[in-house]
């Protein structure tokens, strides 16, 4: 309809109350209707998780303003087919207390509810915070630059089945680099302690990475000082492999 503002759906994985979704709101309120639909509790690291096997609550906050009790990946499949009543024009995920680059990028909340939006054929945007060696962080700049980068996308469109994925430096950006998903060392690590009754439990830990990446990848950049954008698609076939495995399956039954 001519002269509808856009309606923008923001949703995050470390949950309704934190900080960084709230900044992005902020940020994003001069552009169009703005609906918040988030999870109630922290939900970093659920991935692309649905929840299948139970009902999901919603509560209302205010108007346009949701908490449930499900995954990044649910708020925005409730949100668009029930709470926004019309469909988005465009997702935002974010801002992330942290960053989600490289191999983390399958793992994260948020990337997963961007890409929820791009599944759903909406332009998505998951935006991401590097965290300070100290002190609380400061979701100042990147709300900005999800600001702009929420503009021109909502102005240009993306691709179908595309989404970006942003990460912001903690100090003051040099510029922005267009970049890759990249790779890391990855080494898998669990912390062993004793409960009351001497029976291990486990907490899953930070696991090593690889400190700078690919002169290409989105960790280089973040580390120089550069906001990271990398364009992510839905599909996840890789191309290469077609071939060679079809030349192999030939002989499997
Ligand atoms: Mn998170």
């Amino acid at each position: 309809m001519p002269g509808t503002r856009p309606l923008i759906l923001i949703t995050n994985d470390d949950g309704y109350d934190a900080p960084g979704i709230h900044a992005l709101t902020e940020a994003v309120l001069g552009l169009g209707q703005v609906v918040v639909s988030a999870p109630d509790r922290e939900q970093s690291g659920a991935s692309h998780a649905l929840t299948l096997d139970r009902p999901l609550r919603v509560r209302t906050v205010a108007d346009g303003r949701y908490r449930i009790t499900g995954t990044p990946t649910d708020c925005v499949h409730l949100a668009v087919d029930k709470l926004c009543g019309r469909l988005p024009d465009l997702v935002l995920s974010g801002i992330n207390r942290g960053l989600n680059v490289g191999d983390d990028v399958t793992y994260s909340g948020t990337v997963a509810g961007a890409l929820e939006g791009a599944l759903l054929r909406i332009p998505a945007v998951a935006v991401s915070t590097a965290t300070p060696p100290e002190g609380p962080i400061d979701y100042a700049q990147a709300a900005r630059i999800a600001c702009r980068v929420a503009e021109r996308v909502l102005a240009e469109g993306l691709p179908t089945g595309t989404l970006l994925n942003v990460n912001v430096p903690h100090v003051p950006a040099k510029s922005i680099r267009v970049t890759r998903q990249g790779t890391r060392e990855y080494r898998a690590t669990a912390v062993e302690r004793k409960d009351p009754s001497g029976r291990p439990y486990y907490w899953i830990d930070d696991i090593d990475m690889t400190p700078t990446g690919e002169p290409d990848g989105d960790h280089r950049a973040v580390a120089e000082g550069y906001v990271s954008i990398s364009p992510l698609h839905t599909n996840m076939t890789h191309e290469n492999s077609l071939e060679s495995l079809a030349g192999w399956v030939e002989d499997l039954l």
